[in-house]
This record gives structure tokens, C-alpha cells and sequence, in this order.
């Protein structure tokens, strides 16, 4: 009773501050701690090599009997691709709605984890006990079915999570956002909100993703030949939309790449996709038909490498070969950073005649988030008497800070955090009150965390200036050279076409090496050090360069 009454409630973000992806949040009270979301984020330019990038969760791991529960607000990677990599370490039971819970059992099964995984399915407008919360999942809408936002009861006050969200009064499937008990929750009192920030820096709305629909219809009826659609797996209302327009218009439809097969199974599974009957087709049928008869689905849109409509774009797909008459739609925007990719891939498909629209053309995509007037709305609703920005990086964090202060929020109520800032809330009040470990943990192939910055600098060392390798062997007695040295050189300089380098180089080497002897230096590293240092002020002198150097000395 004593900790009831003295306790307060902690909120820490460990992801998804400061950046988009790797969401995670931590919500501790007395002796329990329950986490919202478990996202991974895709590495940045820096990091070379690197697969995905997952959470910091020493915390978490630190403060094992407390934790009670992973609580889901919807399937984006950013908010459930880190599942496989926590659960090794905390295996904790995971509440969800269908869907949520349907592609996490997916990953799950991937990764040989289902049969230890606890999931527990809940529905939008139920509560749920977990230690002292009690969590409440109220329907929203998103680019992807059946996300939630939570309102979190807990000893000192009520806690809205909006989750990520926009406001779409004609969805696809399903209903609009509880918009009535965000009312009562906001009447009845809501102590901290913590909002989606990504499209904070939008004014206006977000448009319905019905509009996507029409534009599907108008293209659909202008094509001649086959249509090919790239989006998003998880977008299982577009993914709806095609097929709806495809049956409209006497067309087949074949589904094309690894993850857009595995969610439309699970979707088509839990009844979140309504596909008439034979209208499924697989890509050997499709290319028996005559082409103005067929639709395909495929992964691709944000013009990954290995993506099934990058392949089709450089003629690597075993299957669909672009021909000229054929219409291609990029139904997605580019997330940061894939411009490039996406640009590559559109100039392929342009060069092998076929007709590609996309997002500057028509109006073939909406995004999943909120703009301005609906953050507005949200905030309206809710009146939170403290809030924190989430799911953005700084700027759009400190513009969310900011849309709230227009709003009539006092800036002393607003926290603009980061990963691992620990906000501690009473029934009255709310402070940051110090940090905890957070940050990023690097995956690369089966490694998780076993790189890190030192590798980092290495990889990104030899990446700009290549690698040089001199090997010699030395007599143990003599203490003179008995073979090499001989020098191997990777990405700095075409050996054969520098030899008088290479040559001036090895000359070095046994000049610095029969001074060591003079001077009776025998410690390897001293030695080592010489060559190095001696290396490196030639090769920069003659190529403006600084290769990484390795000498590799032998004694026999
Ligand atoms: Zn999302
Ligand atoms: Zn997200």
C-alpha cells in the first residue's frame, strides 16, 4: 500500500525519439513495467553492412522481474521487427489485435520462436490488467488494418499513446477512430499524451485512403495492356483496393515477392482481405493470359535491391519480363533515403517501355499519418495536462512542441525527450528526472551488437581508401629478410597498373626494416608501427590517400 501511495509513474522511451523507427516505450509503476511497441529501424548510410538496427534494452534486461508484457499498437516493422531479437532475451507474453498478433506470429514462426511465444489477442474498445495498468486499446486508423492507440490507466492518471495514426473518415475495412471515447477519455481527464509526430510539418489533412482507389479505377480503365502495382506488403486496404479495381475491370490478379505473399496469406487467413473468388492467380498462369486480362502485385516500392520489381526492372526476375504496353505503379512515397533507389528503378522500367506512374504523377498514394489539422483535432480531444512528442526526429518533435503551445498548452507541460530520458508523473506533476541506458544495437547477418563503433570506423575506413597489406618474413637469428616483402592491395590502387609504387613501397619496407635491425629494435609492434608510419607518409605523399595498412611480419 505504502509503494502505491509513494510511487510514480515512469515513462522511457528507449526508440523512437530523435528518428523514425525502432519504436519502444517503457512504462513503469512500483514493481511492474509493461512496454509499448518493439520496432527496428533500417541502418543509415553510415552504417556499412549493417542489417537493421534494434533497440538498446539493458534497462529492460536489468529490470527483468518487473517486466510483464510487450503491448502491441500495430504490425509496422518499426513498431514489431524487433520481437524476435527481445523475446531471445525477455520472454515475455505479447498483447495485440488479430492482425498485430498474425504477422508477429509470422516473424515469430521465421525465427523458430512461436512455440515459446505467448500472444494474446485483444480487440479495440477492451481492457486489459497487467500489474497495476490497465490497458485500454481504442480503434484508430493507419496505413495498416487494425492499429489501436492505448489509453494506459495506471495509479496516477490516465496515459493516451495515440500509436501511429491519421484520420480517415471513409476507411477501407472496418470503422473510423473511437473518436467518442477519445471525448470521454479527454473529459474524464488525460494526464500525459504521447503523439505521432511524423507528418507534424504538413498543414492541412491527410487524404482518405480512398481517393487511392478512384485513382486506381481512372488508371485502370486507361490501360490497354498488363498492370503491375508495387506497394507496401502490410498495406492491406490498398493491397484491397487493387483487387477491387482489377475485379471491376475483368482483370486476374498474381501476387509477386516474398513478404506481399506472406501478409496477403495472413490476411486472406484472418478475413482482413476480401478476394473474390478465382481471382487469384499465380505468375506462370498469368503469363498464359493475355496480358490486358492481368494485375500484378508486388513488392518493390520503395525500390529495394533485392525486391521483386527491381529484379523485374533489370531483367532478373525469373518470371515477369516488362514489355512496352505494360503500365507500372509505384503506389507508395519514398521513405528518406530510398530516393535514389526508387529513381533507378523508374528510369529501368521508362527504358523498357513501359508506362510508370507514381506519386508526382497521380495521385496513387496517401500517407498513414497524421497532417496538422489532425494532430489538432487529437490533441483537442484528449487535452492532455502534460505531453511528449514521439515518432519523429528532433524537428518534428519540437514542431509538435510547438503546435501544442499554439494549441493553449503551457511549454512547461510539453517534454521534448529522447531514448533513454526518464519522465517521472504524480497525480499533479511532471519532470525529467535523469537517463537510462539507450541506443542502438547493430545487426549483421547472425551477429546482434557484436558490432560496433570500432567496426563501424574500420568498415568505413576501407570503404574510402581501400586496404594495403605487406607481408615479409624474418629469419629468427639473422633477424634479416628471407622472403617479401610482398604487398597485396585491395581497392586503393590497380597493382599491375602502379608497380613503380609498389616497388618504391617495398624498398621502404626493407630499408625500415634493416635500420630496426641496426638499431637493434626486435619488439613486433615497434616494428610494426615503423612500417605503418613510413607507409602511410609515401602512399599519402604519391596518391592523396590513406589506405588502411596492415604489415604482416613472419619469423622463421
Ligand atoms: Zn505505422
Ligand atoms: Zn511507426
Amino acid at each position: 500500500m505504502y509503494l502505491t501511495n509513494k510511487a510514480k509513474l515512469k515513462i522511457i522511451p528507449l526508440g523512437g525519439l530523435n528518428e523514425i523507427g525502432k519504436n519502444m516505450t517503457v512504462f513503469e509503476y512500483g514493481n511492474d513495467i509493461i512496454v509499448v511497441d518493439c520496432g527496428l529501424a533500417f541502418p543509415d548510410d553510415e552504417m556499412l553492412g549493417i542489417d537493421l538496427v534494434i533497440p538498446d534494452i539493458s534497462y529492460l534486461l536489468k529490470n527483468k522481474d518487473k517486466v510483464k508484457a510487450i503491448v502491441l499498437t500495430h504490425g509496422h516493422e518499426d513498431h514489431i521487427g524487433a520481437l524476435p531479437y527481445v523475446l531471445k532475451q525477455l520472454n515475455l507474453p505479447i498483447y495485440g489485435t488479430r492482425l498485430t498478433l498474425g504477422l508477429v506470429e509470422n516473424k515469430l514462426k521465421e525465427y523458430g520462436l512461436l512455440r515459446d511465444s505467448k500472444l494474446i489477442t485483444v480487440k479495440p474498445k477492451e481492457t486489459v490488467k497487467i500489474g497495476q495498468f490497465k490497458i485500454e486499446f481504442i480503434r484508430t486508423t493507419h496505413s495498416i488494418a487494425d492499429s489501436v492507440a492505448l489509453a494506459i490507466h495506471t495509479p496516477v492518471g490516465v496515459i493516451f499513446h495515440s500509436g501511429d495514426f491519421k484520420i480517415d473518415y471513409t476507411p477501407i475495412a472496418g470503422e473510423v477512430a473511437d473518436f467518442h471515447r477519445f471525448a470521454e477519455l479527454g473529459a474524464q481527464g488525460v494526464l500525459v499524451m504521447l503523439c505521432d509526430s511524423t507528418n507534424i510539418e504538413r498543414p492541412g489533412y491527410t487524404m482518405s485512403e480512398r481517393t487511392v482507389g478512384e485513382t486506381f479505377d481512372n488508371l485502370f480503365r486507361k490501360a490497354e495492356q498488363r498492370i503491375i502495382v508495387a506497394t507496401f506488403a502490410s498495406n492491406i486496404h490498398r493491397v484491397q483496393q487493387i483487387i477491387d479495381s482489377a475485379h471491376k475491370f475483368g482483370r486476374k490478379v498474381a501476387i509477386s515477392g516474398r513478404s506481399m505473399i506472406n501478409v496477403v496469406n495472413v490476411a486472406k487467413e484472418l478475413g482482413y482481405l476480401d478476394i473474390p473468388a478465382d481471382i487469384l492467380i499465380d505468375l506462370d498462369e498469368a503469363n498464359k493470359l493475355s496480358f490486358d486480362k492481368v494485375v500484378i502485385i508486388t513488392t518493390g516500392s520503395q525500390g529495394e535491391p533485392m525486391s521483386a520489381l527491381t529484379r523485374m526492372a533489370s531483367s532478373e526476375h525469373k518470371k515477369v519480363e516488362i514489355v512496352p504496353g505494360d503500365t507500372v505503379i509505384i503506389s507508395a512515397s519514398a521513405i528518406p533515403g530510398n530516393e535514389k533507389f526508387i529513381s533507378r528503378v523508374i528510369n529501368q522500367l521508362f527504358k523498357k517501355g513501359a508506362e510508370v506512374i507514381y506519386d508526382t504523377l497521380a495521385d496513387v498514394h496517401v500517407s498513414g499519418h497524421a497532417c496538422q489539422e489532425e494532430i489538432k483535432l487529437l490533441h483537442t480531444l484528449i487535452k492532455p495536462r502534460f505531453f511528449i512528442p514521439v515518432h519523429g526526429e528532433y524537428r518534428h518533435l519540437k514542431q509538435h512542441a510547438h503546435l501544442a503551445e499554439s494549441l493553449g498548452m503551457d511549454p512547461k507541460n510539453i517534454f521534448i525527450a529522447d531514448n533513454g530520458t526518464v519522465l517521472e508523473f504524480t497525480k499533479s506533476s511532471g519532470r525529467i528526472t535523469g537517463t537510462v541506458t539507450a541506443g542502438k544495437v547493430l545487426v549483421d547477418g547472425l551477429g546482434v551488437g557484436d558490432v560496433g563503433n570500432i567496426v563501424l570506423r574500420d568498415r568505413k575506413h576501407l570503404s574510402q581508401d581501400g586496404l594495403f597489406v605487406v607481408v615479409v618474413t624474418i629469419s629468427k637469428e639473422k633477424r634479416s629478410i628471407i622472403a617479401g616483402p610482398d604487398i597485396i592491395s585491395r581497392g586503393f590502387v590497380y597493382v599491375r597498373e602502379s608497380e613503380d609504387l609498389i616497388e618504391e613501397a617495398k624498398n621502404l619496407v626493407r630499408k625500415t626494416l634493416s635500420q630496426c635491425e641496426k638499431d637493434d629494435i626486435c619488439e613486433w609492434t615497434s616494428i610494426k608501427t615503423m612500417i605503418k608510419d613510413c607507409l602511410s607518409s609515401l602512399l599519402y605523399e604519391k596518391t592523396k590517400r590513406n589506405p588502411m595498412i596492415l604489415p604482416i611480419i613472419m619469423e622463421i
